[in-house]
């Protein structure tokens, strides 16, 4: 068998990082055994890479290997009386949901795109619009294989190795490479949900409509980031019901008269063309939007498929890609239920002020789970998205910086797979130095030699490390 190893750039999804590096596309664990030595004989450190798309730079590594493990991608083993799935870590929850979805289970959390491995979402602890409901996505897996830096393979779970369990799920890759995975999925009434929207005219009505849609399986609110004054952080409430029925035939999934490749071309297209209009074409969507759901969303609900309700199309990643050729910065804070209303309203008239309008901003609920890294609490979080521009990024990263101080403030928390602006100094002082600690003395008890480095372990946590650690790792990259 060959074994191919590469360098390339490779870039994250938000296109703000880029990083020279190794790549390997292992298929198999005997591949990833292979590369792990490989790695050891170069001294190159090591990150597992998935779908690549987490907004920061979780999963690159400049100049050390990265080993992409979606070749890895077998559904292992289905069991549909009891809603247990097994897959590879390669396998995409679009995979997963799919499969799961012809015999009425659906995975009891799931992150908005479709693309994500099951090993990444594993990896970020992901939630979804049903977070306060449900939790993380940890928080449904039975169990874990892994493939530690010693070579040794584990199996872990909430009963075996618990504590390695508890660290390993949202450990962003740097505990070591997960093999396969055993989900527990949903039992669903149906394949449809019926979606309904509520309009709120302000911040305060938003999260008052969030707070009393109790009933609904999913939820999210979708914030104007241009409103201003009294209209400050108006937006839609969307809630979503599955649609029950008695009907336990498989369902179709809808089919798409337009071809994917057709989409994609006008998506793209439509980006490049919106480019100089961007602000005042966000600006009237975001009106258009908002008017209509205020006289037409209000009125009624209607029928979706489920998978529908929850993935964004691929044709709108390209889109969105299309129109932001520099990237987007994205900051998503995490704050308990008394602080969201202050904090959010600040965040956005700071924004408005520095001339940063987000031109995307979305509002979740939450719960707290109880994994290490947890990054979740019983609260909002608020996340938003602004365009980069070379010319205003250093402005633009300044400003966010001070909002993550007013996060900290306000007890909140910041989610590794979407904020890139987190330094060590402000990590440890969102989720306490306590816990990263306890994170570091396991990883130095489990990879003495820190052979799982990524650009954000640098960013984030290497600066917590004893001096001993740091001379491996510079060692290494002589
Ligand atoms: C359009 C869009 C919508 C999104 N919506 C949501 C959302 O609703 N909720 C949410 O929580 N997130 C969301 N995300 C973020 C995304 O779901 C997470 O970043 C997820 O981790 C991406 O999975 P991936 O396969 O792309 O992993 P990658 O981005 O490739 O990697 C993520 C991390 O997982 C590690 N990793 C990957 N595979 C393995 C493995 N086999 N073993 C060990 N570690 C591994 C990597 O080292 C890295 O640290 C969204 C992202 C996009 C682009």
């Amino acid at each position: 068998m060959t074994h191919l190893w590469e360098q390339g750039n490779v870039v994250s999804w938000s296109r703000t990082q880029r990083s020279h590096c190794y790549i390997f596309k292992a298929n198999d664990i005997a591949d990833l055994t292979y590369a792990m030595a490989m790695a050891r004989t170069k001294g190159l450190s090591v990150i597992p890479h998935g779908a690549g798309h987490s907004y920061t730079d979780a999963a690159l590594n400049s100049e050390g290997l990265l080993i992409d493990t979606t070749g890895m991608h077998r559904i292992l083993s289905w069991d549909a009386e009891q809603g247990i799935m097994q897959v590879e870590p390669g396998v995409t929850i679009g995979e997963v949901a799919r499969l799961a979805l012809a015999d009425c289970w659906w995975p009891a959390i799931t992150p908005s795109t479709a693309e994500a491995t099951i090993g990444g979402c594993v990896a970020m602890n992901v939630n979804g619009k049903n977070a306060w409901k449900y939790g993380s996505f940890g928080e449904h897996v039975l169990s874990l294989t892994v493939l530690l830096a010693s070579g040794q393979t584990l199996t872990l779970s909430p009963t075996n190795h618990p504590e390695l369990f508890r660290a390993f799920v949202g450990s962003a890759g740097l505990l070591g490479i997960i093999t396969s995975v055993t989900l527990q999925l949903q039992r669903i009434p149906s394949a449809y949900v019926d979606v309904r929207l509520r309009s709120a005219t302000s911040l305060n009505e938003l999260l008052q409509i969030l707070g009393e849609e109790q009933a609904a399986d999913f939820l999210e609110g979708w914030v104007d980031g241009f409103a201003r004054g009294d209209q400050l952080g108006r937006g839609i409430a969307t809630s979503a019901l599955y649609r029950a029925t008695s009907n336990r035939a498989r369902w179709p999934l809808p089919a798409l008269s337009i071809p994917e490749q057709l989409k994609q071309d006008i998506a793209r297209c439509s980006g490049t063309l919106g480019r100089p209009v961007l602000k005042e074409t966000v600006r009237s969507a975001n009106k258009a939007m908002y008017c209509w759901s205020k006289w037409w969303g209000s009125k009624r609900s209607w029928q979706q498929s489920l998978f529908h309700a929850t993935y964004y199309a691929p044709a709108m990643f390209t889109g969105y890609q299309a129109l932001l050729p520099q990237g987007a910065e994205t900051f998503q804070a995490f704050v308990p239920y008394t602080q969201a209303e202050v904090l959010f309203k600040e965040m956005l008239q700071r924004s408005q002020a520095n001339n940063f309008i987000p031109l995307w901003c979305t509002i979740k609920r939450h719960r707290q789970d109880s994994f290490l890294l947890g990054y979740q609490l019983d609260g909002y979080s608020l996340e938003l998205n602004y365009q980069v521009a070379s010319r205003t990024i250093q402005q633009l990263r300044g400003m966010l910086q001070g909002l993550m101080e007013l996060v900290i403030a306000a007890g909140g928390r910041f989610y590794l797979a979407k904020d890139s602006l987190l330094t060590n100094r402000l990590y440890r002082r969102s989720i306490g130095d306590q816990t990263v600690e306890a994170f570091l003395k396991l990883k130095q008890f489990y990879d003495p030699e820190m052979r799982f480095q990524s650009n954000l372990f640098h960013r984030v946590f290497q600066a917590s490390l004893p001096a001993t650690n740091e001379l491996c790792y510079a060692r290494e990259r002589r």
